[in-house]
């Protein structure tokens, strides 16, 4: 294997960054030059999203490529939906023989209207079980960690097992969801501590730079609590009348976008600081293929000159 990230995160915090593959030929060209700006910040990887259901897996082949070409690890995201034994076998192979030899074994977000994965696993415990069994230690597994539980987990503390199984089942690190709760990240921490998971911790952290994205990602999928200050800076920038609406009759539209972005920014760095304060084991930036939002970020955040 390249480079073993769970062990360079025991000797320091890492910076990295998330990427998805563009929709577009457009974005796709675009694509390279964003991850050069990225890797100016010497991140220890970059990962990329993997499309439930296989629907861009090629770009993401292409994706992976273009960050090693740009001199750093490629971490390829990697789900069970729709997927078999043999099918992930032969993936996985592909991935190894073009060089990228470190996932993140995930379930995968269901699409919508299926109630199952739609492929031989039903979870990512078994995802990871079976890819330790078929390719030893040549591939290093990240697993998907919930500070506030997975949305459609039994309990906290049930959640809080299955990430015990994945450790168990021979995961290297976790990777995080997005959580603005800092309070509930410490108890978490504590909890999945105390329940024997030893694994590196790297903080996925959401930037705040648009209003109907934040609220999107908070309650499409994850149910995640938006704290009080959060809230606050969406109230006192909202665009009427929602920020969803495709023609706002809100004539300080552009005005608030920007106001807002410059309010989210700075919370996203709050955030950093206090996760950074805890000793977590990275840094996980979900890039939204932004790089003039990121850089403003790890500028203004001293992360990489402070260290
Ligand atoms: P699992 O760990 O399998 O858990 C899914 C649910 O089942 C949980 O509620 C869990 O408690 C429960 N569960 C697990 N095992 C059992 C069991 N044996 N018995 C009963 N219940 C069980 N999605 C994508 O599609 N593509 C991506 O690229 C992507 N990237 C992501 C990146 C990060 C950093 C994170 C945190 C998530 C990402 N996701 C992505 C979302 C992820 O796929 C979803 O959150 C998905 O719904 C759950 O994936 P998981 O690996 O956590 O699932």
């Amino acid at each position: 294997m390249s480079v073993k990230l769970s062990a360079l995160m025991k000797e320091r915090q890492l910076l990295s960054f998330e990427l998805f593959p563009p929709k577009t030929d457009v974005g796709m060209e675009k694509l390279p030059g964003t991850i050069e700006k990225l890797c100016e910040f010497k991140p220890e990887y970059i990962s990329c999203t993997y499309g439930a259901g296989g629907t861009n897996v090629g770009k993401n082949m292409d994706v992976c490529k273009m960050i090693q070409n740009a001199g750093t690890i490629p971490v390829t995201h990697f789900t069970c939906i729709g997927n078999t034994r043999e099918g992930i076998k032969e993936q996985l192979q592909n991935y190894l023989d073009n060089g990228v030899d470190h996932m993140l074994a995930l379930r995968g977000d269901l699409p919508f209207g299926w109630t199952g994965t739609g492929g031989d696993f039903k979870y990512a415990t078994d995802l990871v079980a079976f890819v330790r069994k078929e390719f030893g230690d040549k591939i290093e597994i990240a697993v998907a960690g919930s500070p506030e539980g997975h949305i459609a987990c039994r309990s906290l503390e049930a959640d809080i097992a299955v990430l015990k199984q994945k450790q168990d089942n021979g995961a290297d690190y976790i990777m995080t969801q997005l959580c603005w709760d800092m309070e509930q990240f410490k108890r978490w921490l504590d909890a999945i501590r105390t329940a024997g998971v030893t694994l590196p911790v790297d903080v996925g952290i959401m930037p705040i730079l648009d209003q109907a994205a934040t609220i999107n990602m908070a309650l499409s999928r994850n149910g995640c609590v938006m704290p009080r200050k959060l809230c606050e800076i969406i109230s006192k920038h909202w665009i009427f009348p929602n920020p969803f609406d495709k023609a706002p009759f809100d004539a300080a539209v552009d005005q608030k976008k920007a106001d807002f972005k410059k309010a989210g920014i700075e919370y996203t760095i709050e955030q950093i600081d206090e996760y950074r304060a805890l000793g977590i084991n990275g840094i996980h930036l979900y890039a939204l293929n932004k790089w003039k939002d990121v850089t403003d970020i790890i500028n203004q955040s001293g992360i990489r000159t402070l260290v």
